[in-house]
């Protein structure tokens, strides 16, 4: 009955000693091979299109003055629009002063 039990604890013992090796195992591996995840998580970067916002990979999207595209016509559309915005400045009419016709009354008023 002893031996038994020995014989149990010593395999329970055995076991967690092989599950935590299995587990540093684990973790050196994966330390070892991070890296190179890494560069591949990096490879399909997700960018968005300055124009319709849409997300893409970086590999699919055009890359123009620092601002990503999900395609030429987008990028031709958005260029266009920053160079009209200059011209899209809207000059400060200067409003026509309205004649005073507030004064013209109180004056009216007191030659009466
Ligand atoms: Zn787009």
């Amino acid at each position: 009955m002893n031996l038994l039990l020995i014989r149990l604890i010593l395999f329970a013992v055995i076991f967690i000693a092989g599950l935590k090796l299995y587990r540093m195992y684990r973790e050196w591996k994966l330390d070892r091979e991070g890296p190179s995840e890494g560069d591949n998580v990096q490879g399909n970067r997700m960018v968005r299109c300055s124009w319709c916002q849409v997300h893409l990979p970086e590999d699919d999207a055009l890359r123009e003055r620092g601002d990503w595209f999900c395609s030429g016509d987008h990028r031709d559309k958005y260029l266009a629009e920053q160079k009209e915005e200059p011209k899209e400045e809207k000059r400060e009419e200067p409003q026509e002063e309205k004649p005073q016709d507030s004064n013209d009354e109180q004056n009216d008023k007191r030659g009466e």
